[in-house]
């Protein structure tokens, strides 16, 4: 019950393993500790299945070969070129390889997938998903829970977490990681917002699941929970974090309200229109269409609203389809989304098409890890030196599967196959009950002061005024597309934010569910994010996937095939190193696949 001098009493916990994040991730890889026999805490700050990863809609990829043929390989192939040959080519192979008996694990365990005629699990298209290596037509690999994938998904690892007796601490924030006395990771402190005590969680292993940072863009699909908190603390703890500047525009969020309309809709046949009515995807895809990858048809979003061709009266976004489908179709495979858009659009999808905008949607960039979920980061020569004591997963990791541009459907793919890696790895290198290095005096200490200092600011700026400018500058200057001119002016404005954060006003002293205080914390950790990530947006003189440069138009493998690996300076600058994109895929089942022009 230390606390050295600080005015909290400290309770103290001791794990073999502390997860933090109760979403795919963090489950999945929680119940896969437990089982394993490792003393394994669950951190979240919202109640398991209230995580982002209940709003996936349009499902999880896997080459069964359901309704036609598939291959991995082709799922392989498809994710490299998605990913514009910034992902890495050895944990590529190892997730398209592990979907397969993943989800089929996900079925043995419950998830009520749709089913097809013949009671297999129902898959759909989705975009980027092809067969014969890109040459083929568009693969149905997407399998799916009508459109409600993730709802289902989530349901059943927490239940499945239940089963394993996995312990959960639900509604605890986790402030920020601790060291042992050599230095290194040792656990995470905590603030029970229920009944405001503060926890010291000391653990052999910390793994980090937290999910993205959406919320720094003033317009996204993510849930106001998406602040990166885990991400952050790896920042704060002086380690680097990858590939930040690569964030994913989904080109159907609900115009004005950013909900999403999965792709799933043109999975089963939706298109878009500009306001001449015209089809455009064909123009700009002519193969794929409307199911080229994300990044593409964002860009061709943009481009027709910037040329004049958008929808409204201000012209500023478009038209998605689905009146056209057959009613059955929409009420068995996309009931969901026909409510959102009547909630949020007040669109009846059988009559009238669904406006909507590109939208903040998700970061292919995060804590950078081996396939194995274990954190790494360049010392030296050596670029993938591992970080004892750490691991990421899902969302928050940046393995680097996804690359430059992620493609729909392998995201929770990515939850359950490196949540489960990440546990059978702690098996390996963790013995159960070993004992707990001592902890320094002041272990707690750094934790403990940022806490104090928002808990008692007392400036003039709000935190929901300081957050709407960094939201709306990251929404104008880090966007679609790029130029150095705007980003410019965009890390200018975003250093005017940094340099007011200390000035901010919290109203709530309390320590029992004050939200003031959480979003106080939680704005730092977004603004944290949000810094790195323009500082690589101006860093990097190339377009690749998801950063698209109107100066820099081509991708440029000579100079750029490589992964930004960031550290946030105290000033509020970025440092840069980079790791070498892994070229070579993980056994001879596959052929690396080198890179090429990415047309769909
Ligand atoms: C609307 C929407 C639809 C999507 N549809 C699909 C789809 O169909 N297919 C697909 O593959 N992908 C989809 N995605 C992407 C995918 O759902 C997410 O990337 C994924 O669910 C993230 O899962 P996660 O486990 O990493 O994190 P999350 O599900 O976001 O969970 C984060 C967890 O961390 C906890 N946490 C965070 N901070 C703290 C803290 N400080 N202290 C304690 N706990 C904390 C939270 O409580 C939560 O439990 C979609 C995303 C969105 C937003």
């Amino acid at each position: 019950m230390a606390n050295s001098g600080k005015s909290y009493d400290i309770i103290d916990h001791t794990y073999d393993v502390v997860v933090i994040g109760a979403g795919g991730a963090g489950l999945r890889a929680t119940f896969g500790l437990a089982l394993k026999g490792l003393k394994t805490a669950c951190i979240t700050k919202v109640f398991p299945t209230r995580s982002h990863t209940v709003a996936a809609q349009g499902g999880i990829s896997a080459a069964l070969g359901n309704m036609g043929k598939d291959d991995w390989r082709w799922h392989f192939y498809d994710t490299v070129k998605g990913a514009d040959w910034l992902g890495d080519q050895d944990a590529i192979e190892y997730m398209c390889r592990e979907a397969m008996p993943s989800v089929i694990e996900l079925e043995h365990y419950g998830v009520p997938f749709s089913r097809t005629e013949s009671g297999e699990i129902y898959q759909r298209p989705f975009g980027g998903m092809t067969t014969e290596y890109g040459e083929g037509p568009p693969a149905h690999r997407t399998c799916a829970a009508a459109d409600r994938t993730g709802h289902a998904i989530l349901h059943t690892l927490y239940q499945q977490s239940l089963r394993n007796q996995a312990e959960f601490f639900v509604e605890y924030f986790a402030l920020d990681l601790i060291h042992d006395v050599d230095g290194k990771i040792a656990g995470v402190m905590a603030w029970n917002l229920d009944d405001g005590t503060i926890h010291r969680f000391q653990s052999h292993m910390v793994i980090i699941a937290t999910g993205g940072y959406g919320r720094c863009y003033f317009s996204c699909t993510g849930a106001h929970t998406q602040t990166g908190d885990g991400s952050a603390m790896v920042l704060r703890a002086g380690l680097p974090l990858e590939d930040m500047e690569f964030i994913q525009f989904h080109p159907t969020g609900i115009y004005g309200a950013g909900a999403l309309i999965t792709e799933g809709v043109r999975g089963e046949g939706g298109y878009l229109t500009n306001s001449e009515g015209e089809r455009f995807m064909e123009r700009y895809a002519p193969h794929a269409k409307d199911l080229a990858s994300r990044d593409v048809v964002s860009r061709s979003m943009t481009i027709e609203m910037n040329e004049g061709r958008g929808v409204g009266p201000e012209q500023d976004h478009i038209h998605l389809h689905i009146e056209h489908l057959e009613p059955e179709v929409i009420s068995e495979r996309l009931p969901g989304i026909s409510e959102t858009a009547r909630i949020f659009a007040n669109v009846d999808v059988t009559r009238e098409p669904i406006p909507v905008l590109p939208t903040v949607h998700y970061n292919m960039g995060g804590v950078p890890t081996n396939y194995l979920g274990e954190a790494v980061q360049p010392v030296g020569d050596d670029p993938d030196v591992v970080i004892p004591g750490l691991m990421a997963v899902g969302e928050a990791a940046c393995v680097s599967v996804h690359g430059a541009n992620r493609l729909g459907s392998n995201s929770l793919l990515d939850l359950v196959v490196f949540g489960r890696a990440a546990a059978d790895r702690c098996a390996e290198i963790v013995k159960p009950d070993t004992p707990h290095p001592a902890l320094p005096n002041d272990a707690a200490d750094k934790a403990l002061d940022w806490l104090d200092s928002r808990r008692y600011a007392d400036g003039p700026v709000l935190t929901a005024d300081l957050r709407l400018e960094m939201q709306r500058t990251m929404q104008a200057h880090c966007a679609v597309f790029r130029t150095e001119e705007v980003m410019a002016e965009g890390v200018e404005k975003m250093a005017q934010v940094w340099a007011q954060k200390d000035d901010l006003k919290v109203n709530d002293r309390g320590m029992i569910w004050n939200s003031d205080l959480v979003e106080a914390l939680e704005f730092d950790n977004l603004l944290q994010q949000a810094l790195v990530s323009i500082h690589g947006a101006i860093n990097r003189k190339e377009s690749r996937g998801g950063h698209a440069r109107e100066d820099f138009p081509d991708r440029d493998d000579e100079n750029w095939m490589k992964h930004t690996v960031a550290w946030l300076n105290d000033d509020g600058t970025s440092r840069f190193d980079y790791r070498p994109v892994h070229g070579e895929t993980l056994t001879d089942a596959v052929d690396a696949v080198p890179p090429k022009a990415r047309v769909y």
